[in-house]
């Protein structure tokens, strides 16, 4: 057991745990046993407080490794601390990609369970439990398979519960079969938002792979002005040379936090135009690797050091079709407020899953990164949470920082439901997180 300071990959709320290390089922029952307040932590790439536990335990689930054989129909036994980065490393020479990955590639398996994560295929593909055939997990009262036949109510509560049900230890899921390592890219420039929006409701049945990144700063005509990449996977008589290979490892890396107002409007204005004007305005089928496409932030390891010690603020929410608007007044209140904001990513959600938790829900969903710093910025959110509420909508909890207990009742259809399951698993609310204390998620 250890000491550790840890914060969520937004740097903004670090608290001190325990951490220990399990490496299976017996070790994680005997943690749970002997834990009043325990959490497992996956790569910490949730943004807020998901995993960490002030005064608490946490179970690092790195050591519970292993890739199984892929079967012929895609198949894999894969354990919960597995990184999908090194799941594809295995995975691609093979010919099979995951169903379904977050923009980085260093998240472990059970994370991207926890988190019920998404990607841009969400409109064709839904979420990461959708391809999960079942999963073993470790309750404090008891261990056992979950999958949606075999205790549907506990599998549906642990994916998108943010591993307050129990510890996962290994996922059975189906992977995507692929005939190469590239993406076929059709890229296309918008002078505004309703473009762009219009673009994307209209055409992104066409494609697997869908995402607009926004330009939240300028004002006017061009408010919203944005690049969309859309894309298929390339099969082997559509590009010379076809090749399978896995990720390479991140060349760069950022040595040390740079200066907190380094990320002010100034450069990132200027950062926001330089991307822009860079982008080609029209182009079609243009062979890209997965890793390029899929991942290319992990081209730079530690690049959230670049928002310096303060650190910044991921603000992702979803809405209804019918609220589309809600995204543009969002946007407006966003580049009015003089708050400064990277580029944000707009994607579309297709249909939602069962899961009590889970984050995604047909609709638009819009992640913006925002330097903690200014003093606008509590309000700007407070501001945009009124405005998600009233459009039915939520926040994601794999990148939230600040919500409260009562938008979140409201947000969360599920809750209450959730709330049971778990008291059924977990009685004495063993299991708990910085995350659950703040938005009252405990089950007490
Ligand atoms: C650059 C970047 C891009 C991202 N893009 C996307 C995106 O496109 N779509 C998206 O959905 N998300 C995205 N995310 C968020 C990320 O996918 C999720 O936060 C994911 O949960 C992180 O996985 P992790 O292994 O780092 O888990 P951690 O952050 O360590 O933990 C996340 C949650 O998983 C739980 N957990 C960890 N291990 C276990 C276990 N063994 N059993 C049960 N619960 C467990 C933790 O308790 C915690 O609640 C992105 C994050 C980053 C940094």
């Amino acid at each position: 057991m250890t000491r550790a300071t840890l914060y969520g990959w937004g740097r903004t709320t670090p608290s001190i745990a325990e951490v220990v290390t399990p490496a299976n089922d017996a070790d994680v029952a005997a943690q749970l046993a002997a834990s009043s307040e325990v959490i497992a932590r996956g790569l910490g790439r949730s943004y807020g407080d998901a995993a960490q536990l002030s005064g608490g335990v946490v179970l690092n689930n790195r050591e519970l490794g292993g890739i199984g054989p892929i079967g012929e129909d895609g198949v894999v036994t894969v354990g919960a601390g597995v990184s999908i980065d090194e799941l594809l490393s295995l995975s691609i020479p093979q010919g099979w990609f995951v169903p379904v990955t977050p923009g980085t590639r260093q998240v472990t398996i059970a994370g991207a369970v926890a988190a019920d994560v998404h990607g841009k295929n969400h409109h064709v593909d839904g979420s990461f439990a959708n391809h999960v055939l079942e999963m073993r997990l470790v309750t404090p009262s008891g261990t056992s398979t979950v999958s949606p036949t075999e205790d549907p109510q506990l599998f549906w509560a642990t994916v998108g519960g943010m591993g307050l049900t129990g510890v996962v230890t290994t996922v059975t899921l189906r992977m995507l079969a692929i005939e190469t390592d590239q993406v076929l890219v059709d890229t296309e420039r918008y002078g505004d938002l309703d473009g762009v929006m219009a673009a994307m409701a209209s055409g992104d049945a066409d494609y697997r792979y869908s995402v607009a990144w926004v330009d939240c700063m300028t004002r006017g005509a061009h408010m919203g002005r944005a690049i969309l990449t859309r894309g298929v996977h390339a099969s082997r008589g559509d590009v010379e040379s076809p090749t399978l290979k896995g990720p390479k490892a991140p060349r760069l890396f950022v040595p040390f936090d740079a200066p907190s107002g380094l990320l002010n409007p100034l450069t990132i204005k200027v950062f926001n135009e330089v991307w822009f004007r860079s982008a080609p305005r029209h182009e079609v089928r243009e062979p890209q690797k997965l890793s390029t496409f899929f991942h290319p932030l992990d081209g730079v390891r530690d690049w959230n050091r670049l928002y310096g010690r303060r650190g910044f603020v991921q603000y992702q929410f979803c809405v209804p079709d019918a609220a589309g608007d809600t995204v543009v007044r969002a946007i407006e209140r966003l580049s009015h407020s003089g708050v400064p904001s990277f580029l944000a990513v707009l994607k579309r959600f297709g249909p939602a899953n069962q899961g009590l938790l889970s984050f995604p829900m047909p609709g638009w969903t819009l992640a913006l990164d925002l330097p903690v710093g200014p003093s606008k910025l509590p309000g700007v959110l407070d501001d945009l949470d009124e405005m998600v509420l009233a459009a039915g909508g939520r926040i994601y909890f794999a990148k939230d920082a600040r919500l409260s207990p009562e938008k979140v009742r409201s947000m969360y259809p599920g809750l209450g439901a959730f709330l049971e399951v778990k008291n059924r698993v977990d009685p004495e609310h063993r299991l708990t997180s910085d995350l659950a204390r703040r938005l009252q998620l405990t089950g007490r």
